[in-house]
């Protein structure tokens, strides 16, 4: 049987070989990197094991609970999941924002019900919020015509402590893009999938490993028993078409190929321009958002009021206690997303978040170590009206898969997951 090639072993190349795999077909996936996973993926410091940055999933991120599923893992085992609660200090005020999804109402009750009853907004601010959240469902969650979040927010009398509170927080956490130039469609797309179907689908998920553990790992276990392959430290350095498909050059050898899915990051497709000029059009128009995360290690009983707390007026959004989420007792990450590139070193960076935290949550002094990740490509800004290119090219039997590519969804695991299984279930 001829085998499918998959370059890039992210989620979305894990989801379109696996996906392949299921179908009886036979897929062998190159991933340049020593080890799978991608932007979402596992790392080694000191022997703590890290993420390249802290991740949550949503309960709606129903095609990637599908995947684990398939590789045999059950949830419960890896997942910690949390009916939806936020909580977002104020670091300028010392006042905090606490909103509690009711569990005993069905979706949107759940959410409108934690509006009503949410802590540190005014009542005025509560009626606006739900006046709007009522009018999303009534417009079937579709503008018009796209516009910035900001702009719809501001149509919708959303006030400014209200936005700075929880839209912006939402927006960061979901889109990481500003508010100013987020797409207003794509956020009410991820209101929609999470907070109107069923109650369940806004739970947050926080993993209990680490995120190669969590999702590559088992998912290559099953690709490898099912009849696939799995190269890891296997750059694609070229793809040449030839007249029945497509050659494959790694540094070690060549390969031939009917059907490819290229399931690099967007940016990473000028890689194989030169050959296949057509695929220069479908992301020289994107741009790129950052994410860091600081991760700052206090003393082992140190601990959060919560697994997860947001911040507004300041550096740091979102707190994650991964003693509470993982185990890792008294390890803090912090996660700022969406920033413009810090101008200060690491060790300035973590002593300013390390101030900030000392004042939002008294608990927490001086750590014992820290270590910073920026990924400077996180995702792409998912703009207004940003133009996605579809998972078929202009190239037979060539497509492509990632979280860029046209769909409802911003730069997301499931977004990238739900490409990789279009891109499969488009070849034929
Ligand atoms: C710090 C951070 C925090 C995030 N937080 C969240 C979150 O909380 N929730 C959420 O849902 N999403 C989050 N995301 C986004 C999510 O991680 C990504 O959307 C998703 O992992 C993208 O998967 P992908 O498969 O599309 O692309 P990638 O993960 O970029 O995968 C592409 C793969 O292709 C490989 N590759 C590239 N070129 C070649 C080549 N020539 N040969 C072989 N292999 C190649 C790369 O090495 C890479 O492994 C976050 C991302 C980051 C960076």
């Amino acid at each position: 049987m001829p085998k499918i090639a998959i370059i890039g072993g992210g989620m979305a190349g894990l989801a379109a070989a696996t996906k392949l795999t299921q179908q009886g077909k036979q897929a062998i996936l190159f991933e340049a990197g020593p080890n799978l996973g991608g932007r979402a993926r596992g790392i080694n410091y000191k022997d703590t094991r890290l993420d390249n940055g802290q991740h949550i999933l949503l309960g709606a991120y129903h095609e990637t609970l599908n995947l684990l599923e398939l590789a045999g893992v059950a949830e419960s085992a890896v997942l910690t999941r949390l009916p939806l609660s936020l909580q977002v200090r104020d670091l300028n005020s010392g006042e905090s924002f606490v909103l509690n999804t009711n569990p005993d109402l069905p979706a949107p009750l759940h959410i409108l019900w934690g509006l009503l009853t949410a802590k540190g907004v005014i009542a005025k601010e509560k009626w606006a919020a739900i006046r709007f959240m009522v009018w999303m469902p009534l417009n079937g969650f579709k503008l018009k015509q796209d516009q910035s979040l900001a702009s719809l927010l501001a149509a919708h009398q959303q006030s400014p402590t209200f936005i700075n509170r929880l839209w912006e927080p939402l927006c960061l956490a979901a889109l990481n893009t500003p508010l100013q130039s987020a797409s207003a469609q794509v956020f009410l797309n991820v209101l929609r999938d999470s907070f109107a179907q069923k109650k369940n689908d806004s739970d947050v998920l926080l993993a209990k490993t680490d995120l190669t553990a969590l999702i590559s790992e088992p998912i290559a276990a099953y690709l490898g028993k099912s009849g696939s392959e799995v190269i890891t430290g296997a750059a694609v350095e070229s793809i040449t078409p030839t007249a029945n498909g497509y050659t494959l050059q790694t540094k070690e050898q060549q390969y031939q190929f009917k059907q490819v899915i290229l399931a690099c990051g967007p940016h990473q497709l000028k890689s194989f321009t030169e050959s296949l000029p057509k695929l220069t059009v479908l992301t020289e128009h994107f741009t790129y958002q950052p994410i860091t995360t600081v991760y700052l290690q206090y003393a082992g009983n140190v601990a959060l009021s919560a697994p997860m707390i947001g911040a507004t007026n300041s550096l740091s959004q979102w707190v994650f206690d991964r003693g509470q989420i993982c185990g890792q007792h008294g390890l803090i990450a912090v996660v700022i997303s969406a920033h413009a590139p810090f101008k200060q070193t690491q060790k300035a960076l973590a002593e300013a978040v390390t101030k900030e935290l000392s004042t939002l949550f008294p608990q927490l002094a001086q750590p014992l170590w820290h270590k910073v990740i920026t990924e400077k490509r996180a995702t792409f800004s998912c703009n207004v009206a940003l133009k996605r290119p579809k998972n078929m090219t202009a190239y037979p039997n060539f497509f492509i898969a990632g979280d860029y590519t046209d769909s409802d969804y911003p730069a997301t695991i499931e977004g990238a997951v739900r490409s990789g299984i279009d891109a499969a279930a488009a070849l034929n």
